[in-house]
């Protein structure tokens, strides 16, 4: 397996960053993780283009034009003969001292970019669906750690993750602290209401999953829109899903222990779901 690591292809045992490195440290530093399929990377410029906005708040310098990063990402999966994979691309701060100033880390940022295949869940489950729980971590707040950084501080997520894992369940569904639905651990929660697909507003991370599912949705004109909602609304949808690159969609027939609509997969989600797969080898960057 060759990783891209600053600029040179290395080999996966030699793939190594510093310990003084503040991604390591602090989790500074920011990712993306984009699919390929059938020799086409996904929506990769929006995922680039993400990625520089993440970096951009957290004023962590990129040393690649987004021009540069997507020709690292395609080459990389060149080199690694890959036509359909899973593909994560690293920014981190790069290397300090122990202190967390970001001003000591003086070389350039770390970039990585790595090139593998995963399914997040068992595959029988994106036929049967999946049971979720809700977890008593909260979603980071706007104000502290925006989850519209997709950084490398990831702890907010593995709490919940750990609480679902506790509790038996392969997700966790999380609230936000007003006590509405917010997102899953990496995934964005979708239910359908008499018809029409709903999902919580943009206060949490703008999946890139999500918008397109939104824009399929659109075409096949079933209404969507963004609309807070609580427990209750999910626990009385017709339907209920999860979209992610990682994840793709994932329906859920159990949250909580209720059983959501009939216990299966739904027909909005089983025909988003097929609409999707059509535009993941198309809409995207080909190599
Ligand atoms: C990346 C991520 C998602 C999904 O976003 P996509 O762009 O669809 O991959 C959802 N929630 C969290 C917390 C994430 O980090």
């Amino acid at each position: 397996m060759k990783i891209y690591l600053n600029g040179k292809f290395v080999e996966k045992k030699d793939a190594k960053v510093s310990v003084f490195d503040h991604g390591f440290l602090y989790g500074d530093g920011v990712f993306e993780g984009i699919r390929s399929y059938k020799r086409n990377v996904f929506k990769l410029q929006e995922h680039i283009q993400r990625l520089y906005e993440s970096a951009h708040t957290l004023m962590l310098k990129i040393p690649l034009t987004q021009a540069q990063m997507i020709d690292a990402v395609v080459r990389t999966l060149k080199s690694n003969h890959l036509s359909d994979a899973y593909i994560r691309v690293i920014v981190s701060r790069g290397e300090g001292d122990l202190g967390l100033d970001p001003r000591k880390c003086q070389g350039t940022a770390t970039v990585i970019v790595i090139t593998d295949k995963i399914t997040l869940y068992p595959q029988e489950l994106y036929q049967k669906g999946m049971a979720i729980i809700t977890v008593p971590t909260v979603r980071n707040l706007n104000e502290a750690v925006n989850p519209q950084l997709k950084s490398l501080n990831y702890l907010n997520n593995i709490l919940a993750k750990i609480e679902a894992t506790n509790s038996g369940c392969m997700e966790a569904l999380m609230m936000d602290a007003q006590g509405f639905v917010a997102e899953c651990t990496g995934d964005n929660v979708f239910i359908v209401r008499r018809g029409e697909l709903l999902t919580p507003p943009n206060a949490r991370l703008r999946g890139i999953t999500r918008d397109a599912v939104m824009e399929l949705a659109k075409k096949q004109k079933i209404m969507v829109s963004e609309k807070l909602m609580t427990r209750h609304e999910i626990f009385v949808a017709e339907e209920c899903f999860l979209t992610g690159t990682a994840a793709e969609i994932i329906p859920i027939v159990k949250v909580d222990g209720r059983v959501i609509g009939d216990g299966v997969p739904g027909p909005i989600t089983l025909k988003l779901i097929k609409a999707f797969h059509t535009i993941t080898s198309k809409d995207g960057v080909k190599y």
